[in-house]
């Protein structure tokens, strides 16, 4: 157990914030390097490279053996901030008590990595047939630019990939993604004693969010999976901003929406068949519209249920492959991939909450867990 307790308090104590508030927002490369000595130590190859125009964010692959093929698991190396005036603890020394391990980034997710050192102990020097491959990303709590840029540059190829985010030991294939959407309307102020002498944005608004709405109804005709708690896409309509006073015609209205994707639906797509339904709405009054992502989409991810890796990983839980309702990386590493799992020792419930934690009591199981997969996928 020596070797998972050390490497995991360095990461706790090594702080790797990714925040869209760049006031907040570290460099992950002081994990990244921690992790690359640690795998280098037990015969790993690293690869660290930067990722394209996020300064400071670093990717790393860590390789034990050759070939094509191989178990990719994956995690990310950054935490979300911290309230610290909400902490018992110190979200930056692990903390070994009431059988939990505390500290920001123990279940989301350093501690997997942790897992994976010590998992893999009984492998180092052993003739494996395919690659064990540990990837560890970059901004997965913010942008997923760091999963992005690998899926862009097509490595690591494996042929099964585990990631570990905090799922409470069960095998998940699908999860929903997410869309977050900026629509913009631009009319005419003007006195609104007489409406000829401007165009309302925010007549044009409601019109179009009338549309949305019957859109959303036909989407949720079209998609439909009773995999999820909520079986059906979502649309909803979060924010909204317009006019200035009340004798005014409003000139400008902007509204923000989300959209939850299911599988077999595509962002762009999607954003296409919503701009040709509010194009002839806002252009018949004369005025006009912006529809644009607030920040880039991450697309559904769904991986075959009766996959091998799904179906190993559900015999080995206990629990049926099932759906959550959070983003992960899993869509982008599922393009590299044939067949990915998201499947942690984390809860989720205790992601991103003061006093993170990760239970004593599922290190065992994950380090089997682990071990398993290592066993049929690499070394058999
Ligand atoms: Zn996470």
């Amino acid at each position: 157990m020596l070797l998972f307790k050390s490497l995991l308090k360095e990461l706790i104590s090594t702080p790797s914030i990714s925040c869209t508030n760049k006031k907040l927002d570290l460099s992950n490369k002081p994990v990244i390097d921690l992790l690359a000595t640690a795998f280098e130590e037990m015969g790993f190859h690293c690869d660290i490279s930067p990722v394209n125009g996020e300064e400071g964010k670093f990717n790393l692959i860590a390789t034990l053996g050759t070939g094509p093929g191989g178990l990719v698991l994956a995690g990310h190396t950054d935490t979300v901030p911290y309230d610290l005036n909400r902490w018992q603890h110190d979200p930056f020394k692990l903390t070994e008590q009431d059988n939990r391990f505390y500290g920001l980034g123990t279940c989301d997710m350093k501690g997997f990595f942790a897992l994976v050192l010590e998992a893999v102990k009984p492998f180092i020097g052993k003739p494996l047939k395919q690659p064990i491959i540990v990837l560890a990303t970059a901004d997965e709590e913010t942008t997923m630019s760091g999963a992005r840029a690998l899926a862009e540059a097509g490595k690591p190829k494996g042929r099964y990939a585990l990631v570990g985010e905090p799922t409470g030991m069960r095998p998940v294939h699908m999860h929903k993604g997410i869309m977050l959407e900026r629509l913009q309307i631009t009319g005419k102020s003007g006195h609104s004693s007489n409406p000829a002498l401007g165009l309302n944005a925010m007549e044009g608004m409601h019109e179009a969010m009338g549309e949305l709405l019957k859109l959303r109804g036909e989407l949720q005709q079209r998609y439909q999976n009773p995999g999820f708690s909520v079986p059906v896409p979502t649309i909803n309509l979060g924010c909204i901003h317009g006019g200035d006073n009340p004798n005014r015609i409003c000139g400008q209205c902007m509204l923000e929406y989300d959209v939850r994707m299911m599988p077999g639906m595509e962002a762009e797509a999607v954003r296409q068949e919503m701009r040709q339904r509010i194009a002839p709405l806002i252009e018949s009054r004369g005025m006009q519209f912006d529809l644009y992502p607030v920040s880039e989409s991450v697309e559904a991810f769904h991986s075959d249920i009766n996959g091998e890796l799904v179906q190993t990983c559900a015999r080995l839980t206990g629990y049926d492959p099932e759906s959550v309702a959070f983003a992960t990386e899993a869509p982008f590493i599922n393009q590299l991939c044939g067949e990915t799992v998201v499947l942690g020792p984390g809860d989720i419930d205790q992601a991103h909450q003061p006093d993170e934690y990760l239970s004593l009591d599922r290190i065992d199981p994950m380090i089997s867990l682990l071990r398993e997969l290592m066993k049929r996928f690499c070394l058999e």
